[in-house]
């Protein structure tokens, strides 16, 4: 059984209200903390990252793994994640107050939880898994172990991730708020500011350009402002970065809340209660999503493009947070960010509304795409399907076509679409015409790639059908048809043919495939399906030798099988004692 996000939200919902009749306020003081203090933590609720929000708290554990993890409330194990990448091994517990709790990147979980999810991995000879556990099964107790702390997954360092879910809504919430004794008395700081002229009727400083300003104080009492004079004129988006810390803790955080005031009246602000899981991609419409590709940094918009569907907005004027500065004069505005636990920061300065003696000379290349219906481009060979919602606002759509075939594998041109400083919301669809001859039984063995460089591309997937290659992608870039026929690599590490493992606990190898891509990996011990591990990050898999599924003191026959995206596999035979 595998979900995706949205099912298994909903999937969870039904259950959880078939299950538990709750009315009236929510007791938010039952959680307890999942892990035992002092708390540390290194990521709070909403600050910004790659391509999502931070969804929880991560609780830093000492820089070592094997921390217990406990259950913040009563209730049942409701779902089961085991990963190579993302969230590495991770449990999420329902409970009867209307929310579910989840904890990511675990080394194990705990002895009863082991058993259940082994017997699983076993019945369906399955390694990696996201299954739903019927209520009954695995019930557990507020405080009671669930399992290890570790650093599997995408995880750089060990720690718990941990989210809280409204079963109500599926959105995640700002798990801070069940934990009143986290305190923090220090003030966010503000880095930079953005002014933007949002159509070909505005300027920024006489200029269609945008203008980062430096935010600047004297001293830490003071609010912050701008040393150089700011002049407008039309629509005016204006974007912040702001970061937080807290006491204690050594890492820097997101901000909660950030207001923009014009003249004394708010036209715009957030708080970031609630992320609907589903939206997180609207973080680069969010965000200055090309400024964040060239510095890393994150400065946040007070404006909201049209198929930005995040909820968190307090307050947006009728614009959309978008101000016009139409009449000549002089305005204030203030920005004030706070973090949740009320601490303020302000930055303070002045718009002069001028408009220039000759607007700047404004000029749109490509193809005009509104937004906000589906969008159909063809050329001969090539094609891409917007659908409707597909990018946050109207776009001048550009590409271009590389014939020159710089890769031994390619099997069509290389298509650059945009310039990669636009964002999407989910995926946009191309497919590619196949120019090479390839016979019929290899055509299953076609795929779409980013082009990275010569022979160097990074796997997309997508399916052949009557001369085209098509699949969804998630950035603009370049892309090409490649045909993969090579298996994947498999190295074993301290294993060999006819090895004598009586003193060794597990068996490990190396796997890789950089043209589709390893799809699974399957190994058998006597015939008998064995149950394997996968760490993105080390680009290995392990098994550990289990006394209860294998007779010790005696030879075994064993075969390991690596599986591509496009069904080429590589088999390794031999045989070991233990
Ligand atoms: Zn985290």
């Amino acid at each position: 059984m595998m979900f995706n996000i949205k099912e298994l939200t909903l999937v969870t919902v039904l259950l959880f209200t078939q299950l538990f009749s709750f009315a009236g306020k929510i007791d938010t003081t039952i959680f307890a903390l999942p892990l035992e203090e002092p708390v540390d933590l290194s990521a709070n609720f909403g600050e910004l990252r790659a391509n999502h929000f931070h969804g929880g708290l991560d609780f830093r554990t000492g820089g070592v793994e094997g921390k217990q993890v406990f259950s913040i409330a009563d209730g049942y194990v409701s779902m089961i994640r085991i990963d190579s990448k993302g969230y590495g091994q991770q449990l999420f517990i329902t409970h009867p107050n209307g929310y579910m709790s989840s904890y990511a990147h675990l080394l194990r979980f705990n002895d009863k939880i082991t058993k259940y999810i082994q017997e699983y991995q076993i019945s369906h000879e399955q390694n990696m898994l996201f299954i739903k556990i019927p209520p009954g099964a695995l019930p557990v107790k507020r405080c009671e172990m669930i399992g290890l702390s570790g650093n599997t997954g995408s995880s750089r360092g060990p720690h718990v991730h941990f989210e809280i879910t409204e079963l109500s809504t599926g959105k995640i919430v700002n798990p801070l708020q069940f934990f009143p004794h986290i305190k923090d008395f220090r003030k966010p700081i503000i880095n930079n500011i953005g002014v933007y002229p949002m159509d070909e009727n505005s300027t920024v400083n006489g200029s269609d350009k945008e203008v980062i300003y430096v935010a600047s104080r004297k001293s830490a009492n003071q609010d912050y402002g701008i040393l150089q004079p700011l002049t407008v004129s039309g629509n005016i988006g204006f974007s912040i970065q702001a970061t937080d810390y807290m006491n204690n803790f050594s890492h820097v955080f997101g901000i909660y809340n950030v207001q923009l005031y014009k003249d004394s009246v708010l036209v715009y602000e957030h708080k970031m209660d609630k992320i609907e899981p589903w939206e997180q991609r609207c973080i680069n419409s969010f965000i200055d999503y090309p400024y964040y590709l060239k510095t890393k940094n994150f400065l946040q918009k007070t404006f909201v493009e049209p198929n930005n569907k995040l909820g968190f907005y307090a307050k947006i004027n009728e614009n959309k947070g978008v101000i016009p500065f139409v009449e000549e004069g002089v305005h204030r505005m203030i920005f004030v960010v706070t973090d949740y636990h009320g601490n303020s920061t302000r930055m303070k300065f002045t718009v002069n509304v001028r408009r220039p003696a000759q607007m700047p000379h404004h000029e749109s290349v490509g193809i005009f795409l509104p937004c906000n219906k589906e969008n159909v481009y063809k050329i001969p060979g090539f094609k891409v399907v917007f659908a409707r919602g597909a990018v946050f606002k109207d776009l001048y759509f550009t590409y271009s076509v590389d014939s020159v075939t710089k890769l031994t594998r390619g099997c069509s041109p290389i298509y650059k679409i945009m310039d990669g400083n636009t964002p999407i919301r989910d995926s946009v669809q191309i497919s590619i015409k196949v120019r090479k001859k390839i016979p019929e039984k290899y055509l299953k063995k076609l795929t779409i790639a980013q082009y990275i460089g010569p022979n160097a591309t990074s796997p997309v997937g997508g399916r052949y059908d009557t001369g085209y290659v098509t699949a969804p992608v998630r950035y603009f870039a370049k892309y090409v048809v490649i045909i993969d026929t090579a298996p994947p690599v498999v190295q074993p590490l301290k294993v060999y043919d006819r090895a004598n493992l009586s003193a060794i606990a597990g068996i490990f190898f190396r796997i890789g495939d950089n043209l589709s891509g390893v799809r699974n990996f399957n190994l058998w011990i006597d015939g008998k399906w064995s149950i394997m591990y996968n760490d993105s990050k080390k680009s290995t898999i392990e098994h550990w030798f289990d006394p209860s599924r294998m007779e010790y003191g005696k030879w075994h026959t064993a075969k390991l099988v690596v599986t591509d995206n496009r069904d080429n596999a590589k088999t390794y035979n031999f045989t070991f004692y233990k």
